[in-house]
């Protein structure tokens, strides 16, 4: 999509989105953190050092960069500051640059981008309490809703929406099912609506490579899980997220492969 710019405003373009991206994933992060401690949305206090105390200047606080210049350590205590901090600051960025390569510099980015924020952010808050914020998923589907409408109508909204209804639903219906056979909650409600949201911004038969792609992200992300720290339950949340921007990225050239092969 990005093919009508001249080389240099390409390059300048992803470097713009690179940094918007770690600007936007350092925030989210910080967001995520006080959400998953309890704390409310906003805040008027300054960032501190949570081993000193030590309030952090803006040298501190630059996304990626404060983290690589000070080889992972508070300035004023030499306490190690956690690899997450910089590890989801790039991975915000390069979502960000993969979704400009996508889409181009049109209106069509701009779901994509608030979907992927919101994704990132919830993933986050599943990852440290096994819970998925609603108001993470009001948002996209509000902001999809919309555009659904905008460029459809009615028919648009209802089309848009019925991948979501179909996934969610057939997953709900199976979790039951496997709820009554095991004798313990398979997937979280969280997870279900989650799943609904995806569809909204995917076609079916890409849903169905999403629900295959978090499937093999899942086993992996658990794996890992259970030997960092075996007695964590494993958040589902993060592995369907991931799913659903490998799928909106690159979804619909590997269903249009699949489906040329017959
Ligand atoms: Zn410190």
């Amino acid at each position: 999509m990005l093919e009508l710019y001249p080389p240099y405003i390409v390059a300048y373009l992803i470097f713009l989105f690179a940094i918007l991206g770690l600007v936007m994933g350092s925030a989210l992060n910080c967001l995520a953190l006080r959400l998953s401690s309890g704390k409310k949305w906003s805040g008027n206090s300054r960032s501190a050092c949570p081993a000193c105390g030590h309030t952090l200047s803006a040298l501190d606080l630059i996304p990626l960069f404060s983290w690589l210049a000070l080889g992972g350590k508070c300035r004023y205590c030499k306490a190690p500051v956690s690899a997450r901090y910089p590890l989801t600051e790039a991975a915000l960025a390069v979502i960000y640059v993969c979704l400009l390569l996508k889409f181009g510099l049109t209106a069509q980015l701009i779901t994509p981008l608030i979907f992927a924020s919101c994704l990132f952010t919830l993933s986050l808050v599943d990852l440290d309490t096994q819970i998925i914020p609603d108001r993470f998923i009001i948002i996209p589907i509000a902001v999809r809703a919309v555009e659904l409408l905008l460029t459809g109508g009615i028919r648009g909204l209802f089309s848009g929406a019925l991948p979501g209804l179909i996934i969610a639903g057939s997953v709900l219906i199976l979790s039951l099912i496997m709820d009554k056979v095991l004798k313990k909650e398979t997937m979280g409600g969280g997870d279900i609506k989650l799943l609904f949201v995806i569809g909204m911004f995917l076609s079916l038969p890409a849903c169905m490579l999403m629900v295959m792609i978090a499937c093999v992200v899942g086993i992996f992300m658990a794996s890992v899980m259970m030997r960092v720290s075996p007695d964590t339950p494993f958040p589902f949340g993060p592995a369907l997220s991931l799913a659903a921007v490998i799928t909106m990225l690159c979804g619909d050239a590997v269903v249009g492969w699949y489906l040329g092969l017959f």
